[in-house]
């Protein structure tokens, strides 16, 4: 018999529904180098309007669109501010630093977002000799390592306003910041207004195959162009990709909240189960539980869950994660909850 299997290891996993696929079969496409791609353009202007910028343009990975926006807003030698646990410090294999040339400045973020008083802390603005000057401010919402806590928007904009009253560019690394507007009853421009620029990926919770999006000024967009085409990151016929992007934005935002409905069940049942799920305030659609007092590995316990048709991650050692998106059901989430429990106790 085959055996269902349900993949809770990321929501970048999901795959494109029948309906996208269509869409991106019959999408129009030109030479985006040339500006002629109809699909690019049309996503590029949608992706724009609902972030409240002036233009955007596609990148290849959440990790290239952030690495656009630090070498367009830095300059070699200068600094970026950063949670200690940011995607941008923690998972970009040091690209700020080794590409763009910033150094890397840590804000304390286990709530998600820094503090006003943690952003001055950091902040290197005096003109000690010794410093490398700080020129961006990088926030992370939802915040992934932090437990996909979505930070309120009055919250994000107090941290946001403490950077540009500081002189930085306000960079939001918003991967997955629909899923923080969903959460908080919010358009998304409710956090994109307050940074200079935002990159969020289509290809997680919002179900595309591929792609980021950086959004901005037409100044800082123009600018990222080149840094685009500098790296290798501009293609030719996106529109294949864009359509799919666009299918996303349109298609698959509301519906979040239903992976939050997910996660929140996940929490409740495995809690029920005696799990001590790590407890997060707005959560969103992860799940974190220690793995501390289980005798199995890491290895071990993926291997347990995997044997009975469930993936998940063990994203640090003895840290598990579950992450819920537009390919799990309610019904997967009921079923998850009861392997970790039979692997736990075997
Ligand atoms: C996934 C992620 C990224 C990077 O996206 P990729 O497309 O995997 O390169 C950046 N920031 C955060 C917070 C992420 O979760």
């Amino acid at each position: 018999m085959d055996q269902k299997i349900m993949d809770f290891r990321s929501d970048t996993v999901t795959r494109p529904s029948r309906e996208m696929r269509r869409v991106i079969a019959s999408a129009e496409v030109g030479d985006d180098i040339y500006g002629d791609d109809p699909s690019s353009n049309a996503l590029s202007e949608y992706a724009a309007e609902i972030t409240g910028k002036e233009a955007a343009i596609y990148a290849c990975s959440g990790t290239m669109g952030n690495l656009l926006a630090l070498l367009t807003a830095g300059r070699h030698g200068e600094s970026v501010l950063a949670g200690k646990s940011s995607h941008i410090l923690c998972s970009e294999v040091g690209g700020a630093a080794a590409i763009a040339g910033l150094c890397p400045y840590e804000l304390s973020d286990e709530g998600g977002i820094p503090s006003p008083e943690e952003i001055d802390r950091a902040a290197r603005i005096d003109g000690d000799v010794h410093h490398a000057r700080t020129s961006i401010l990088a926030l992370e919402n939802t915040h992934n390592y932090a437990g996909g806590i979505a930070s309120a928007p009055e919250e994000f904009a107090a941290a946001a306003r403490e950077g540009k009253r500081l002189g930085f560019h306000v960079h939001l690394d918003g991967a997955r910041i629909f899923n923080a507007a969903v959460r908080h009853g919010v358009p998304v421009s409710a956090y994109t207004k307050e940074a200079d620029s935002v990159q969020f990926c289509l290809s997680k919770g919002l179900g595309a195959p591929l792609g980021s999006m950086l959004c901005g000024s037409r100044e800082f967009i123009d600018e990222a162009v080149r840094w685009r085409k500098r790296i290798g990151g501009a293609q030719r016929q996106l529109g294949i990709a864009a359509a799919a992007g666009l299918y996303a934005l349109r298609h698959n935002i509301e519906r979040l909240a239903e992976d939050h409905e997910n996660a929140a069940l996940l929490v409740k049942l495995l809690k029920a189960g005696g799990v001590a799920v790590e407890e997060v305030r707005n959560m969103t659609n992860m799940v974190f539980f220690p793995l501390h007092g289980c005798r199995l590995s890491d290895a071990e316990f993926e291997a347990g869950c995997r044997e009975k048709g469930l993936l998940l991650l063990a994203i640090s050692p003895r840290r598990i994660r579950l992450v819920t998106h537009l390919d799990v059901t309610r019904a997967d989430a009921e079923r998850a909850a009861e392997i970790i429990s039979e692997v736990l106790s075997s």
